[in-house]
């Protein structure tokens, strides 16, 4: 079967070429993805804009009307790193519905991919560090809140810890977070999830995928998962501009294989959101993104 995908042209906002988030690489994936023949029209899905009660139910009424009215106070606006204006709203709405959709898909046919998300710094009353809506944790609520799910898992790859993804779910029993990221990279001042692993600079390939493995099946033996977010950040790689543990592209693809072959073997549907990646050199980051769909695409 084909993979379904999750995407929407507005996930690109449009921002200029130099802006420090490269914003073209939301395009610049599905053209990656074309070019590998993983896009099937029959399974490629359009998202659709978050609903506030949606968002509401992850983040601070207030917040998500400021958002929507793109009346952010500018002191948050610098915490996220750009202004909101019409068409961040509507990205941030787009990206969150398209990891809602994901989830739904995923459940359905036992994987599903978003071409955006995983915006793991935004907070319940507040984004941060690129991240305005918390997809992942509106996902999983509204996953609990119709029935769909009981149990969820998260499991956090992006190089920068999930300190957003902590803030609204680690205190619900229902979601198990997890976050392997860099202890040097961003944020300083993390916020525990149900469980963080820290690694130091320069980890590599080798004692990375050594170290996830050992804890994969730790995770799986807590409960039976309805469902697993996987956040997929590729920042995690040698040449990303703010990352620090240096995996190459065979160390990503080995992180994806493990992950997805991991909960696929069990029956578990996974989500995968695509995280951060940062690179002046936007087609091949988009590539490196792309590696997520190739892997998702063997278990579909
Ligand atoms: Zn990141």
């Amino acid at each position: 079967m084909p993979l379904q995908i999750v995407h929407h042209p507005d996930y690109d906002a449009g921002f200029a070429v130099n802006h420090r988030f490269p914003m073209s690489k939301y395009p610049l994936l599905m053209e990656a993805l074309r070019a590998r023949g993983l896009v099937e029209p029959d399974a490629l899905n359009t998202a659709e804009p978050a609903p506030a009660a949606w968002l509401k139910l992850a983040h601070a009424a207030d917040y998500v009307d400021q958002v929507i009215n793109c009346s952010v106070p500018e002191k948050i606006e610098r915490e996220i790193g750009f202004p909101v204006g019409p068409r961040v709203s509507l990205r941030a709405q787009l990206a969150t519905g398209g990891t809602v959709l994901a989830a739904r898909l995923a459940m359905r046919h036992g994987i599903a991919c978003n071409t955006a998300g995983g915006s793991h710094h935004a907070r319940r009353a507040q984004g941060a560090g690129f991240c305005t809506f918390n997809d992942v944790a509106v996902a999983a609520l509204v996953l609990l809140a119709n029935g769909a799910a009981q149990n969820i898992l998260v499991v956090d790859l992006d190089v920068h810890q999930g300190d957003g993804t902590a803030d609204i779910l680690a205190d619900d029993p229902r979601v198990f977070t997890f976050s392997m990221h860099g202890d040097r990279n961003y944020p300083v001042r993390k916020i525990a999830s149900d469980l963080d692993v820290a690694l130091p600079d320069g980890t590599g390939d080798a004692a990375y995928i050594e170290g996830l493995a050992a804890i994969l099946p730790e995770l799986s033996s807590q409960k039976r998962w309805d469902i697993i977010f996987y956040n997929a950040g590729v920042d995690v790689h040698a040449e990303d501009r703010l990352g620090r543990l240096s995996l190459s592209d065979d160390g990503l693809r080995a992180r994806d294989e493990t992950v997805i072959s991991h909960f696929r073997r069990l029956g578990i549907p996974v989500c995968g959101v695509i995280g951060g990646g940062y690179s002046t050199d936007v087609p091949t980051l988009a590539a490196r993104h792309a590696i997520l769909f190739e892997v998702a695409a063997g278990y579909a």
